[in-house]
């Protein structure tokens, strides 16, 4: 065991707190990551305010990972001392069921000993012991659940995409976002804003459907090709039938059926946020255009390494705003009130000091 520094909350709704954690010794296939930034993702204020569940407190959260490897296993193959690597949301799963062979980890059905994706944080791990995250200053983490970001990301804009940037890219890559494919995305904060460049990337014509115009000037630097305020009634009249693909970022409760009137034939709404609530979908939206209504949850290891290659490629980072270790409780009010453009990164440099 190695004693390291980390950022706890004690109890649903407590301010963090230093602290200090045990990260397990380094197996034949773990690598030692000294963390650079730490994403801060409205999950782990859901998670951490016991919104989801029930929550092994105290709480280090944290699955959006950007360092560099201090350590190896005597094993590892894929990685050496030095390189720049991440983590996401998880950090094991069974490696049996049929989801994990075919690399979508996140979708793992499990076996007797694993019987889930093992979350990097609020998890069980392998050994027993309960996960945490990246508010914290290393991680111990099996080398086929490691990324490598490429030298042309920066690893503070590169932290987000971990799990912002993959929850979009995989639902864009499945549907197969491109040219000649009208796609939207619904809300433009930390995961939407991603949405509008993986999607411009990819070669869609690509509209923001957000509560307000307040971020269009933003929404086009970022690729919109139109932008759109939800609370002007008309536009759901206006873009009737327009949509191959709308991803949908909101995890609070919208009216679906006028969402799903947006798609052409064969068209899809895929949701990424998820509401707490159960929706009403009127079943008659579907049948009216042969319409999808899906869902998405993260991405398997090889996408996610497929997406960061992809950011790399065409200069893709998030929008961010750093913080001290010191201002983790204000960021979180500030996330949940949208007064962030468009993810907070923790300076894991400040967890020490
Ligand atoms: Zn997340
Ligand atoms: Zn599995």
């Amino acid at each position: 065991m190695r004693t390291v520094t980390a950022y706890a909350t004690p109890a649903a709704k407590a301010p963090f707190e230093k602290t200090t954690i045990e990260r397990r010794d380094v197996g034949p296939h773990d690598v030692l990551i000294k963390i650079a930034f730490a994403g801060i993702c409205h999950s782990d204020i859901h998670t951490g305010r016991a919104e989801w569940g029930p929550v092994n407190f105290p709480l280090v959260p944290g699955h959006e990972i950007a360092g560099v490897v201090e350590e190896v296993g005597v094993d590892v193959t894929n990685y050496a001392v030095g390189d720049r690597v991440g983590v996401g949301c998880m950090v094991d799963s069974c490696r049996e069921c049929d989801n994990c062979r075919a690399g979508e980890q996140q979708y793992c059905t499990g076996n007797a000993d694993v019987p889930r994706m093992i979350g990097t944080y609020n998890g069980i791990g392998r050994d027993g012991r309960p996960t945490a995250g990246g508010y914290s200053t290393h991680i111990v983490v099996d080398e086929n659940y490691v990324l490598r970001i490429p030298d042309a990301l920066e690893l503070d804009v590169a932290a987000p995409l971990l799990c912002a940037g993959i929850t979009l890219f995989s639902p864009l890559n499945h549907w197969q976002a491109g040219p000649g494919k009208k796609v939207a995305i619904v809300g433009m904060g930390g995961l939407g804003h991603l949405g509008v460049k993986i999607a411009h990337a990819m070669g869609a014509e690509v509209t923001v459907l957000s509560q307000s115009l307040s971020k269009q000037e933003d929404g086009r630097r970022f690729g919109a090709d139109h932008y759109y305020a939800t609370s002007d009634r008309n536009m759901f009249k206006e873009l009737r039938g327009t949509f191959d693909l709308i991803v949908n970022t909101v995890s609070a409760s919208l009216p679906i059926g006028q969402y799903l009137s947006l798609l052409k034939l064969d068209g899809t709404l895929v949701n990424v946020g998820a509401p707490a609530e159960p929706q009403e979908v009127p079943v008659f939206a579907l049948i009216g255009a042969r319409r999808s209504w899906a869902g998405s949850n993260i991405g398997g290891i090889p996408e996610t390494q497929q997406m960061l290659d992809f950011c790399a490629e065409h200069g893709i980072g998030a929008e961010i705003e750093t913080i001290g270790a010191d201002r983790i409780d204000e960021a979180w009010d500030r996330v949940v009130g949208s007064d962030v453009r468009y993810r907070f990164v923790i300076d894991a440099a400040t967890f020490e000091s």
